[in-house]
């Protein structure tokens, strides 16, 4: 292991591109292929995620690279979630007691464009785009490419290879197929898909909802999201069952059964978005599911990153933060001073599986909570509480989504551990009638149920 190691990176996603951006910037070499034209010259967006969650996992990681101020610049702060019922009432609930705990939307392709920047301008880097790995040789190290400019194959061979190339990795794939060792894997997909529209700005280039929340429109078996974008537009995503229940994407075919559907469950929704026929029929359905795998390694020569090695459901905004976490974790594993990338790879791993294991179990939870739970009494007499103990003991307690979201110094699989006893105990007490959440309560009373969580908890 060292730094005239040639690396060959597979996937300059957002992953891929920080990956790429720490290595060089520790002097490695790095080769970064991409299988897309480069987004920054052509408009590769459509349809898949347009913006997304960013919180304060991937800002440390964002941080560590010198890009955070950049990422920050095109952040909307989203203070909390507002729920649409089917009358259209609406109803807000803060992500946090606590002040300045907020969750960002961002733009995934200006995101992506400020990391290839960064990356471009380093010399030890060279992106190569239109780009796509067709086969890897894991003994050999040697990746075999298809080349969209010139359609013809050519083959590199490196020192090391990353597979930061997304839940579909083909490096996984090589994993599975070449046999070469025990490997572990399981893919499972979710009945739900989704689908994104768009609410436009109005005449006035304003946006339409409000700006500071992420919207929900939570309906039991289905549900509509929206985040917001810097032109004052929102990315609506529909969250369906693909085949189940009265409406689902196999029959949302005709234009009159699309707005039967949207004028049932989603009427202020659909008075936003002007162009729901074409929308639905043209935009993508995208399938929805979780990756885990081990070994993320193959000796001293490749490593799984990102969701190639534990792609999750987006329920938690995590996917990419946890993306942007591992290449902070990688960086502090090289710091140990290990002498190879084996033992690199290894201990990477170690550290870091039992999170990413964690984070895609609470990503599935999180679904059946913001589609259904969101708009229960229980839920919400739950997250009233913590915000108020959150609000009064700033130092002492922390709900589940803001271990998860906002303590990026607590690994996820104990914020999953310590979240999940909270829970417990916190809906014991409401089930119990031990508090009453009608009245305001005191920073006595509210002293007595941390006091009580705490017991139960083990604290
Ligand atoms: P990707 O972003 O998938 O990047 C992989 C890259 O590799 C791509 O550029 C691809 O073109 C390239 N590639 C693939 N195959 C090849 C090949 N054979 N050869 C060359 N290049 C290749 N996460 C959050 O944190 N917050 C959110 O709010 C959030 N919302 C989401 C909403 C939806 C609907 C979805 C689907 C995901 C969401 N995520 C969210 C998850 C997030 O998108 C992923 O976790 C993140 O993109 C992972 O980054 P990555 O670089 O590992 O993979």
């Amino acid at each position: 292991m060292n730094k005239d190691d040639k690396i060959l990176i597979i996937g300059a996603g957002l992953c891929g591109s920080l990956l790429a951006l720490r290595l060089a910037q520790r002097g490695y070499k790095i080769e970064l292929f991409e299988s897309r034209p480069d987004l920054r010259k052509v408009d590769i967006s459509a349809g898949r995620s347009i913006n997304l969650a960013l919180s304060d996992r991937g800002l440390k990681g964002l941080e560590l690279c010198g890009v955070v101020e950049k990422a920050k610049s095109i952040c909307i702060p989203m203070l909390g979630r507002q729920m649409h019922d089917v009358k259209g009432n609406t109803f807000d609930s803060k992500y946090s007691g606590r002040e300045g705990e907020y969750i960002n939307s961002i733009s995934r392709g200006d995101l992506n464009a400020i990391l290839l920047d960064e990356v471009d301008s380093h010399e030890n880097v060279n992106i190569h785009f239109n780009k796509k790995c067709i086969d890897v040789d894991l003994d050999e190290t040697r990746i075999q490419f298809y080349d969209y400019k010139t359609k013809k194959e050519f083959s590199v061979i490196g020192d090391v290879i990353f597979g930061a190339d997304g839940a579909g990795s083909i490096l996984r794939k090589h994993y599975i197929s070449e046999r070469k060792f025990l490997f572990s894997y399981s893919q499972n997909y979710l009945t739900h898909g989704y689908k994104e529209l768009e609410i436009p700005a109005d005449e006035n280039g304003k946006n339409q909802l409000s700006k500071g929340h992420l919207h929900i429109w939570p309906r039991g078996d289905f549900m509509l999201i929206a985040l917001p974008n810097m032109d004052g537009s929102f990315t609506v995503t529909l969250f369906l069952s693909y085949d189940e229940g009265e409406y689902s994407f196999a029959n949302l075919t005709s234009e009159e059964k699309i707005t039967e559907f949207f004028e049932k469950e989603f009427p202020d929704a659909l008075a936003l978005i002007p162009n729901i026929k074409e929308e639905f029929l043209n935009n993508p359905t995208g399938f929805l599911g979780t990756v885990k795998c081990s070994p993320w390694s193959y000796q001293n020569k490749t490593l799984l990153i990102g969701d190639a090695s534990h792609a999750i459901v987006p329920f938690y905004g995590q996917g990419m933060n946890a993306s942007f976490e591992d290449v902070y974790v990688f960086d502090g594993i090289l710091n140990m001073g290990l002498n190879t990338w084996q033992e690199v790879f290894k201990a990477f791993e170690k550290e870091r599986k039992k999170d990413t294991d964690a984070i895609a179990d609470l990503a599935v939870d999180n679904f059946h909570e913001m589609k259904d739970h969101v708009a229960n009494p229980l839920f919400k007499e739950k997250r009233k509480i913590e915000m108020d103990l959150e609000e009064h003991f700033p130092e002492e307690y922390f709900s589940k989504y803001a271990m998860v979201t906002f303590k990026e110094d607590i690994p996820y699989s104990e914020a999953m551990k310590k979240g999940r006893a909270q829970d417990k105990a916190l809906l014991n007490l409401i089930a119990d009638d031990e508090i009453n959440t009608h009245l305001r309560m005191s920073k006595d009373e509210l002293k007595q149920i941390l006091k009580t969580i705490k017991e139960e908890t083990n604290e």
